[in-house]
Order: structure tokens, then C-alpha cells, then sequence
């Protein structure tokens, strides 16, 4: 707290002026010689009022991947303060208290891949400074029990992250309504699925905005290139084919599990709620090997906790899936 940021040019003197001699900047009139604006103030704007919540709210990451980052560098000490996720959940939660050397405890989830509740309250302890819940959860796709995620923002005394990668894609409501209910929840989401734009890395934290303060003075200072602020900008405004495409994908992810449902060689499916499917098959390394074979790839998950002979499949687009349907049925 008592950390003193750096302070840009662009921290120093904002607003309109003649001349901005005062970044070492390239003089040249190329569209990026400029340093972006470093706290994404039009792309908070427009966030902002799409989630219905206020532009101080907003922490911009380079992916939400850097908002996780600095989370963890924001609120944990080494030796003293651990993390708390589930398992199997998103593997960055576990990478970036490694790179951070923070101990992370994983609770497992019970066989079908819902949250073991008893395991969960009796491993969270004080210690914990943050508490990662990805709901719809990667690599199943459900959906974590609103009534569990209370309670843990109740007894917790560190910070509550819900990571929703994957919330448009959901039949529920976003945890962002909550937030005037608990000051220690921290939802997330991201422009990388649903908006169709991985390739900006645009994540986005939303919390207190206390919080938002403390990450700006400990983030890069240019972490958003222009050119992607400009191109997330650009993709809000064409808010119709997000809504398009996500339309098509939760159609796609209906069809495709009855066909899935259909075959001999799958177990069982996991009811998702987001852009991919968990499917457990009878061989799943074969169904890899034939897939693979035909230039179809897939995320083999088989090694994760109670994930065995489990693959985790992205719904594409109409044509691809039937490319995968083809070659399944074919296994
Ligand atoms: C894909 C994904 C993200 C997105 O990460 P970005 O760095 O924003 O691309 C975040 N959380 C989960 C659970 C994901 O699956």
C-alpha cells in the first residue's frame, strides 16, 4: 500500500495539448508511435456500461491471465499466505503461484465433478488470500453452485475470484450484480471467448474499486497495446455478431452432445454450460489417435483428477463439428 508506482509521461500530464514532447516518443506520424493510453479508459467505458457496472470498477489485463498474476503478487506473501482453487480447474491459477512461490492447496472435486463441499470448508483457512472458483468450470463446464459460492465470500478472508471465461455462454447470471453485496468478491472474465478475441488478450477484472487502484500501481504501465484497445473497441461495437456467434456455438454444443450421446464409444458427457464439451470415452486414447489422424485436434484431459479417459472438445463451427462427428463415428 505504501508503494510508490512509476509514473508515466501519460500519469503525469493527460488531456488535449499542441505538443507532447515529454515520452521520448518517435516524433513520426505512424498510427503507433504513440504508448497507449495505460488505463484503457474508452474500453473501460464501453465495458462498463455493458456489464452494467462503473468504469472504476475495471482492471484491464493483458489477458486474464496477467490479472491473475497480479492478484496473486498484490495479496500474497511467500512462506506466509497460501491459494485455494479447485481441482481439476484452470491450470493458470496453479502456474502463476508456482512462478510466484506461493503454496496453492487443491481441493478435489467429488467424481462427477462437482464441488466436495466438506472438503472445501475444512481445507479453507485463513492463510488463504485468495480463493480461485471458475464457474462454468474449465474442463467441465458446469456451473458452481451460487449458494456454495456465498458461503465461501461469507467465511473467507481473503478475496473470492469467479472466473467467468465462459459466462456468456451460461443460462445464469453473471456474479458482477453481487458486487455491491461483498467487497471481497473479484469476478472474471475476458474478451478471448465468447467476444471471439484470444488474440487481443483482453482480460477483465472487476471488483472493488480500492482494488483496481492497488493493481494499477503494481501492473505494467503500457500493459494494452493500442492496436488491441482499438480492435476490442472495434469488436464492441459490432455487439450483434458476438451475440450471433454465441447463439450458434450454444446450438452447436446441444446438437453436438446428442450425437456424442448416440455413439458406443462415449461414456458419458458433462453437462456444460460453456463453449466445449468434456466427453468420457470407452478408449480415449484411441478416439486421440484416430482424431489426430484426420488432423482433428482436441485437449486430452485423461490425466486430470477424476478426468480419466476424458477429452475436452472446443464446439467449432457447424462444418468443423461435423468433421469431428464424421471421424467419431468412424472410431
Ligand atoms: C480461457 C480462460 C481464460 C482466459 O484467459 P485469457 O488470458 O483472458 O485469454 C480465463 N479463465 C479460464 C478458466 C479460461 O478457460
Amino acid at each position: 500500500m505504501a508503494m510508490k508506482p512509476y509514473s508515466s509521461a501519460r500519469d503525469e500530464y493527460h488531456g488535449d495539448a499542441k505538443v507532447f514532447l515529454d515520452a521520448n516518443e518517435n516524433p513520426d506520424p505512424f498510427d503507433y508511435a504513440r504508448y497507449p493510453d495505460p488505463y484503457q479508459k474508452e474500453l473501460k467505458s464501453r465495458l462498463a456500461s455493458l456489464r452494467s457496472v462503473s468504469a472504476d470498477q475495471l482492471f484491464i489485463g493483458n489477458g486474464s491471465d496477467e490479472v491473475i498474476d497480479l492478484l496473486i503478487r498484490a495479496t500474497c506473501r511467500q512462506g506466509l499466505d497460501r491459494i485455494l482453487t479447485l481441482d481439476p480447474s484452470y491450470g493458470m491459477y496453479t502456474v502463476s503461484a508456482a512462478v510466484n512461490e506461493i503454496e496453492i492447496d487443491l481441493v478435489a472435486m467429488d467424481e462427477d465433478l462437482d464441488v466436495d463441499e466438506i472438503s472445501l470448508f475444512s481445507t479453507l483457512n485463513n492463510q488463504h488470500k485468495l480463493i480461485f472458483i471458475c464457474s462454468p468450470n474449465n474442463p467441465n463446464g458446469a456451473i458452481v453452485d451460487p449458494a456454495l459460492i456465498k458461503r465461501v465470500l461469507d467465511v473467507a478472508s481473503g478475496l473470492v475470484i469467479v472466473d467467468e471465461a465462459y459466462i456468456d455462454f451460461a443460462d445464469t447470471d453473471s456474479w458482477v450484480t453481487m458486487l455491491g453485496e461483498y467487497s471481497n468478491l473479484v469476478v472474471l472474465q475476458t474478451m478471448s471467448k465468447a467476444f471471439g478475441c484470444a488474440g487481443l488478450r483482453i482480460g477483465v477484472g472487476i471488483m472493488d474499486s480500492d482494488l483496481v487502484q492497488i493493481l494499477n500501481k503494481i501492473k505494467p504501465p503500457y500493459n494494452i497495446s493500442t492496436a488491441n484497445q482499438d480492435a476490442a473497441l472495434l469488436r464492441l461495437e459490432n455487439l450483434d455478431d458476438v451475440k450471433r456467434s454465441i447463439d450458434a456455438i450454444r446450438q452447436e454444443r446441444a446438437r453436438i452432445e446428442l450425437l456424442l450421446l448416440e455413439m458406443d464409444i462415449v461414456d458419458r458427457i458433462f453437462p456444460s454450460q460453456a463453449n466445449f464439451l468434456l466427453v468420457r470415452f470407452q478408449n480415449s486414447r484411441k478416439v486421440l489417435a484416430q482424431l489426430l489422424a484426420e488432423g482433428i485436434v482436441v485437449r486430452d484431459r485423461s490425466t486430470h483428477t477424476h478426468c480419466n479417459d476424458c477429452i475436452r472438445i472446443s464446439i467449432g463451427t457447424r462444418m468443423e463439428n461435423e468433421l469431428l462427428i464424421d471421424c467419431l463415428s468412424q472410431c
